[in-house]
């Protein structure tokens, strides 16, 4: 006797607005900087064992109301998403590639126990959500072709029994966040270490100009690791950040921009901060290669713009893509033999990231940057993607709203 529960249903979805709106504030004030800048309403939609999903609703942004006991405060059952909504050069508003944050939104939420739902009745809702956003919040404007605002999927369960137990009741969300243009350069000025010595080996920086942009990253330590086989890397679940946090302060504390994790007493590259990381170098064979951690054991999350990077290089063909396990022991060699071309992160909050060195084992390993090229491989990658995002180039990845 199977009970029918309720999959979540766009087509129900209502819609309640503030009685007054609050103003849109410039990209560079405080609260846009400290990525704290809701908009006006947020999407909500309730989910019980017994019914299953309920209707979604369009309502003011604001507070939730939780009992001390439910699940998420205690166990982590929570997991979200990241991507964007652009407001392209020709007045329409698109996500990109947004099937597959939905995809993985489905998968991180039944990692965790969370309940299932239809991707495509998610894609509708938020469709929704970022029709009603859009007016106010990605304002034509002819001064400012390049405008999005960052979107944020979440999913706790909400259940008030402390029972370690699969979740009985949940609420998915949809907030949407102003945010300012992490990926612009920008100089931290190094607070302290790092400025440092010449290494032995030619691949430190001693006297040689560091690159005016490009992220510094500082490579993990055994004694915090972000991700393990088995584990849960592989989900975009809170569980994975709250512990990373200790790491990325210390990162920032002493100069660097993001933490570059590693995995193993092999020391395997897995991730930048909160994105994919890939080299551009020189192969031991002598080609040409992009190289990036594959998928597969469970330590590396399957990015949007890590999908997209290894897609487009691969349909252009110019340079070897190779998806494998490789350790930073090789980079360094790569850099000590001049093989060493261009580092960058992906993902969606920095977008493609040019890193100008790593700090790993007392010493600064340096990407050169494309060798005086201003990173122009991941520069390129960055400004196809983006003609995508923003219509310059009509895709199937850009999606329109
Ligand atoms: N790795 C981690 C750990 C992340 O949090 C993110 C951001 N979602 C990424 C990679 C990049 O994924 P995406 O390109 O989908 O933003």
């Amino acid at each position: 006797d199977d009970i029918v529960v309720a999959d979540l249903d766009a087509s129900k979805c209502t819609v309640t607005h503030p009685p007054t709106f609050k103003p849109v504030p410039a990209l560079d004030s405080a609260e846009v900087l400290s990525q704290s800048c809701t908009t006006d309403h947020m999407l909500t939609a309730r989910w019980t064992e017994a019914g299953g999903w309920e209707a979604p609703e369009i309502k003011p942004y604001g507070a939730l109301s939780l009992m001390p006991t439910a699940s998420v405060l205690h166990y982590a059952t929570e997991c979200f998403e990241g991507m964007k909504a652009y407001r392209g050069a020709d007045g329409k508003v698109r996500l990109f590639r947004p099937d597959r944050n939905a995809k993985r939104f489905l998968k991180s939420a039944t990692r965790i126990s969370l309940p299932a739902f239809s991707t495509h009745e998610f894609l509708k809702c938020l469709q929704r959500f970022v029709g009603v956003e859009a007016r106010r919040w990605l304002p034509v404007d002819e001064k400012d072709d390049e405008r999005f605002v960052y979107l944020r999927p979440t999913m706790i369960a909400t259940a008030p029994a402390l029972g370690v137990q699969k979740p009985k009741e949940a609420l998915m969300y949809i907030i949407a966040v102003l945010f300012p243009r992490l990926d612009e350069p920008r100089r931290m000025p190094p607070a302290g270490a790092a400025l440092a010595t010449n290494g032995a080996n030619g691949h430190a920086v001693g006297a040689t100009p560091r690159p005016s942009t490009g992220m510094r990253l500082l490579a993990s330590q055994h004694d915090i690791i972000r991700a393990w086989p088995g584990g849960f890397g592989n989900a975009k679940v809170g569980a994975n950040y709250g512990p990373s946090l200790i790491a990325q302060g210390e990162a920032r504390a002493r100069g660097y921009d993001q933490i570059l994790w590693l995995f193993g007493d092999e020391c395997f590259v897995t991730e930048a901060g909160g994105s994919n990381f890939f080299v551009l170098w020189i192969n031991e064979d002598g080609e040409k290669e992009l190289i990036t951690a594959p998928l597969g054991d469970g330590t590396i999350l399957e990015g949007v713009t890590r999908a997209s990077v290894l897609d487009l290089v691969r349909a252009r063909g110019d340079v070897k893509v190779v998806e494998r396990k490789f350790t930073m022991d090789e980079v360094v060699r790569a850099a000590d033999q001049g093989r060493l071309l261009e580092g960058f992160g992906a993902g969606t909050a920095f977008f493609i990231a040019p890193v100008s060195d790593v700090h790993f084992r007392g010493l600064d390993v340096v990407f050169p940057l494309g060798k005086g090229e201003g990173a122009k491989f991941a520069m390129g990658i960055k400004d196809e993607l983006k003609s995508i995002m923003y219509g310059r180039i009509q895709h199937e990845w850009g999606v329109v709203v």
